[in-house]
């Protein structure tokens, strides 16, 4: 049975019928947002299939998409809230344990003895009870909260209000601070908006795309394909910028393959050709743009051979790219973790930014800096405020007329006003003992965040950790609590994808065991702690508050999102969304030229960690694994860990196809089987990290960006041995 648009908006109270039926909404994986349908029979999902009519997927999916289900009937679902019960404690009973994580010594596990099956009534007022009792003890900053880009909009919404309005901490944050912190920052800071610039649907009409930094067809494979499509069938350019030879470098007009961690240098040098060779928009530049004569002065610094010195992209091959970009009408820069995940990430970002002023390539169809937001909903998340400077709609919390009126809003006086901690800051302070209780949802840190051993240290120091998730994640072993979480076929609600697409997820069936939707954990938390103004019935109603209290999310309601969603800025309920930004103004006004110079990696290649190390994702897989792990055929087609290593450089160390190695780095070491491949350079190796047997962020560099605070996953230096 197809649900009608009208009959699915309605709040689906009722119990799914025992029948066959199919429900549309959005997929779970990756931020291009595609539209499917899951098929549910006698109350189980037994099938995903792609939305004909959707916009941007157009009847397509890729194969995570057809395989979005079967992780949701897994028997390793948590299904029942648990409680940890300590060895050494002289009473079983968690409520008589006040802070029962100290009873322990260090160790894995070793917080606790085990887990134990509890009511939700006993968990619930556990957390609420243990979270209160701390803010009064040790102060609210003494607790963080860490959303998650897997949840909806409305959920991300609730725990800011949760943390802002109850707990009175901005110590709020989600893995956004791991992927695109640095664009929000960047892009925010030249154009006014961190946001893609323009739509999926424009790459059919460019001339021309400069990717850098995204393995598209790997991460985004929709917008891959548009990108192949677009070249293969209209004859468009393709420019790729990337230190690995990726699927994309096939179809590629030219191919830059630069040192990693060069990209301020190459960037700088394409604009130096093109202001030498006055190729840039001079009309545009007088009238829309500010600080052209700083811009100038520093990328004169970059002459090609000099650039050539320092990322190893042939002098002559740059002019080309320059001229190329810069002479082709209507050019999309799109890019993802490869630019952003750096030390200088915002550095990198600004740069794509002045890249794309400087020829006048924003404001326009088919042009503009398009980063590729990562999780389904990590644009969302951040739309809605899961951040510590920020509310939803990116207004700051640092403005005090924001914070009366969510005070107003919200019915609670004197929200906090200082910026809270990011993921990266609440790690270390948990080490420090200035945090003491640690609520995470639908997030898996000892895998994701980087240096996993320092992670480890953290959440086995924290007194009170609260999971709340679909599976019992590797970081969810250390919780005190553990609260089990629907699925995204078990809820509704929306995600936001990475063009600024807003769209409904529609429950299709009844949540497995006792496990309830994020939005309703958290609301009964909040009414725990005595707050009466988190009382829904239904997400919409959340959306609506969201609506009321966000300008670009203004003119949203459920109503309007159907069948396939708006794109923000939405400002109003006649307002038909926004496909590109930045029409004839930029959101701040005048676009800013932020000029940087380059500067080297936080830890390179030297003559004891002679290898540069990357990681990053693979199309079979997603992050951790905790969904494509369990879905037969996504583990079947990559079922264990690897590093990519050039078959030269196995040659010089007499390694072979499939040996096991050490990979060692200053942090940690793994033992991971070898892929040989041209895709790494000589020198360089490139490890997934989604595997916890060989968990890649044992290895990585957790220093940050100085602005966005984003770690450096994107290089660090390691050495290898035979064992
Ligand atoms: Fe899902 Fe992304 Fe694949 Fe589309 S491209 S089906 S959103 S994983």
């Amino acid at each position: 049975m197809l649900l009608s648009p009208k009959s699915s908006i309605r709040p689906n109270l009722a119990k799914p019928r025992l029948t066959k039926m199919r429900v549309l909404t959005t997929c779970i994986y990756c931020g291009c947002g595609c539209g499917l349908w899951l098929e549910a029979e006698n109350g189980k999902i037994v099938g995903s299939y792609p939305s004909q009519n959707h916009p941007v997927s157009k009847g397509g999916l890729c194969i995570k998409g057809w395989n979005a289900y079967e992780f949701i009937n897994s028997p390793d679902r948590l299904t029942v809230p648990l409680i940890k019960l300590y060895r050494n404690s002289l009473s079983p009973s968690p409520h008589s344990s006040p802070l029962r994580g100290e009873e322990v010594g260090g160790g894995v596990s070793s917080r606790g003895g085990n887990f134990e099956e509890s009511g939700w009534n006993e968990a619930l007022s556990l957390v609420s009870k243990k979270l209160l009792q701390f803010k009064e003890q040790y102060g609210p900053d003494s607790l963080a909260f860490l959303s998650s880009a897997k949840a909806t909009n409305e959920e991300n919404f609730l725990m800011m209000k949760l943390a802002r309005a109850v707990f009175k901490t901005n110590n709020i944050d989600h893995c956004a601070r791991l992927c695109h912190a640095s664009t929000v920052v960047g892009l925010a800071a030249t154009f006014g908006s961190g946001a893609m610039t323009n739509s999926i649907n424009e790459f059919e009409k460019a001339d021309l795309f400069l990717v850098t930094g995204s393995d598209t067809t790997e991460q985004h494979p929709l917008i891959g394909s548009r990108i192949i499509n677009a070249v293969l069938d209209k004859g468009a350019k393709l420019i790729v910028v990337d230190p690995r030879r990726i699927e994309l470098t096939k179809y590629a007009t030219i191919f830059m393959q630069q040192n990693n961690g060069t990209d301020v240098a190459w960037i700088n040098g394409m604009m130096n050709v093109i202001i030498k060779e006055k190729l840039h928009h001079q009309k545009y530049v007088e009238e829309r743009t500010e600080n052209f004569a700083g811009l100038k002065e520093l990328v004169k610094d970059y002459p090609p051979e000099k650039v050539e010195k320092i990322t190893k992209i042939p002098a002559n091959l740059l002019i080309q790219a320059a001229r190329l970009y810069a002479q082709t009408k209507k050019a999309m820069i799109v890019y993802s973790m490869g630019i952003t995940q750096h030390t200088t990430g915002t550095d990198n970002v600004k740069s794509l930014a002045n890249l794309a002023m400087l020829t006048g390539h924003v404001g326009l169809p088919s042009t503009g800096v398009n980063p590729l937001r990562g999780q389904n909903n990590v644009q969302g998340a951040c739309d809605v405020g899961a951040l510590p400077d920020l509310f939803s709609g990116y207004q700051k919390i640092t403005d005090k007329a924001v914070r009366d009126k969510f005070e107003r809003a919200w019915k609670v006086e004197n929200l906090p006003a200082d910026p809270g901690l990011t993921v990266t800051e609440i790690f270390k302070k948990v080490k420090e003992g200035k945090i003491k209780g640690l609520y995470i949802m639908g997030e898996n840190p000892l895998l994701s965040d980087p240096d996993s051993n320092q992670v480890r240290k953290a959440l086995e120091k924290v007194k009170f950790l609260v999971i709340q998730d679909i599976f019992m994640s590797e970081t969810a072993e250390y919780a005190d609590v553990v609260l089990p979480a629907a699925s995204f076929a078990e809820k509704d609600g929306t995600f936001t994808n990475t063009e600024r697409r807003i769209e409904r997820i529609r429950k299709a069936i009844e949540p497995k065991g006792k496990s309830k939707p994020d939005w309703q954990i958290l609301a009964e938390i909040g009414k725990r702690c005595g707050y009466r103004e988190m009382d829904y019935r239904h997400p919409s109603q959340i959306m609506d508050e969201i609506a009321a209290l966000t300008p670009i999310y203004g003119g949203i309601s459920y109503e309007r999102l159907e069948p396939f969603g708006l794109q923000w800025p939405c400002p109003t309920k006649e307002h038909p969304g926004t496909p590109y930004l930045h029409k004839n103004e930029f959101t701040k006004g005048k676009g800013s030229f932020i000029p940087s110079h380059y500067v080297a990696p936080d830890e390179s290649p030297d003559r004891e960690y002679n290898f540069a190390l990357s990681t990053g994702r693979v199309y079979w897989h997603w992050h951790t694994g905790t969904m494509s792990r369990r879905t037969s055929l996504l583990a079947r087609e990559v079922p264990s860990a690897y590093v990519e290593m050039h078959p030269a450089d196995a040659e010089k160390l007499k390694i072979k196809e499939g040996e096991k190695i050490r990979v060692s780095s200053r942090r940690g070491r793994i033992e991971i089987a070898v892929k040989l491949t041209k895709k790494v350079k000589e020198g360089s190796l490139f490890i997934p990290f989604h595997f916890r047997e060989a968990a890649a962020n044992v290895l990585t560099n957790p220093a940050i960006d100085p602005v966005a605070k984003i770690p450096e996953y994107k290089i660090c230096a390691v050495k290898i041995e035979k064992i």
